[in-house]
């Protein structure tokens, strides 16, 4: 008898979304059977662009009931340029589930499988290992609606940093450099010598830091560390920020690691968390059996080591090593990547290897 079953909700979306989730939850089938004490009730429901245009709603309630109740969701990705709703916004029940489950740090992990993937020709596989925090329910985001006054020539957006946002944001990274097996070390990303705001923030970091005299902190501006991302990505373990700089360094260190569809992410509240690929729909090329399925399988492999089960988290260095040992050829790619693997046959070899690591 199982000791344990996880709901795990599955939202595939738009775009290349589906088509990147079925990899995922193909390989949680794999795997399920040589879990001797869980299981995992995949419950799929229908969200974005096509579920707008058949009923109204990107996000239905019973969706959102479903993600509340939860042990994890799983998400494709959502949204298509040209449907809108009648604001001009895009359809991004995504982005909703951020602000109504209060998913404050955004978790994404920059790791290099081959010196083939990277830009930065000094590195090889393992060369720089880390993962940077995005804060993600307040900092300059929380200012979008912001303020246009035309006739006075002037636009405003207000960056917002709360003592609670920084400290809980601030803890995740902590407690995440405490579990890694990295360099135990947490930079604060910052712009405090220019802003305010980001002044409060460091203040709130280094109150927290004293949490955990086991782990190094240190602080630096955002522009030297977009120049120390590319020039020494070795130095970090784990970064922390706030909203929009987060959003930036992002893409910028995904673009370290071979793009978007190599780089996964979780979400994390203190109730909820969602993993998903860094990427979007990616409407150009769905549909054509071509989309790189690794951001995807990764960001189920975050999950597994979320569910924090002695068996999930064996599940999930199953995963991580599956798609290592694949990526350690550089002829396994798919397109984006300068190869020409389907989605399909990518999953196809990732699957030989679970199975070869579960043997
Ligand atoms: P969003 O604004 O939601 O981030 P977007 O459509 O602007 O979405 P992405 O979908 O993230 O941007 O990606 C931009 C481009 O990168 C895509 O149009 C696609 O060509 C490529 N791309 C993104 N993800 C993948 C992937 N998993 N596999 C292959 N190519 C990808």
């Amino acid at each position: 008898m199982c000791e344990k079953e996880f709901h795990i909700v599955v939202l595939g979306g738009d775009g290349i979304g589906p088509e990147v989730t079925q990899q995922a939850t193909r390989l949680l089938k794999q795997i399920e059977p040589h879990l001797p004490d869980v299981s995992f009730r995949l419950d799929e429901q229908s969200v974005g662009v096509g579920e707008y245009l058949r009923s109204g709603q990107g996000l239905p309630d019973s969706t959102f009931a479903a993600c509340q109740q939860c042990d994890a969701i799983l998400l494709g990705a959502m949204g298509l340029p040209n449907v809108r709703y009648p604001n001009g916004t895009e359809i991004a029940p995504q982005i909703e589930l951020r602000e109504r489950l209060e998913l404050f740090g955004g978790v994404r992990p920059i790791r290099l499988f081959h010196q083939n993937d990277t830009p930065l020709k000094k590195y090889g596989p393992g060369g720089f290992d880390f993962v940077l925090i995005r804060e993600s329910t307040e900092g300059l985001f929380s200012g979008r609606g912001g303020k246009t006054d035309k006739q006075a020539g002037e636009a405003t957006n207000v960056m917002k940093i709360t003592r609670r946002g920084a400290e809980r944001v601030t803890r995740l990274a902590f407690e995440l450099a405490r579990k890694r097996d990295g360099k135990k070390k947490v930079t604060l990303i910052d712009k405090a010598n220019v802003l305010s705001a980001l002044f409060y923030f460091r203040e709130i970091f280094d109150e927290v830091a004293t949490e955990f005299p086991d782990i190094e902190s240190e602080h630096m501006y955002v522009d030297a560390s977009a120049l120390f991302m590319v020039r020494n990505p070795d130095r970090f373990d784990v970064m922390v920020t706030e909203n929009m700089f987060g959003d930036i360094l992002s893409d910028l260190a995904a673009g370290l690691v071979g793009g978007m569809g190599m780089a996964p992410s979780g979400d994390i509240g203190s109730q909820a968390a969602v993993f998903q690929p860094s990427h979007g729909s990616a409407p150009d090329i769905a549909g054509k059996g071509i989309a790189n399925p690794i951001a995807m399988i990764l960001s189920t492999a975050m999950m597994l080591d979320w569910l924090d089960h002695d068996q999930t988290k064996q599940a999930a260095s199953w995963l991580d090593d599956a798609v290592a040992k694949v990526l350690s050829n550089p002829d396994n790619r798919t397109p984006d990547m300068g190869g020409k693997m389907l989605t399909g046959q990518m999953t196809d070899l990732i699957s030989a290897e679970l199975q070869n690591l579960i043997e």
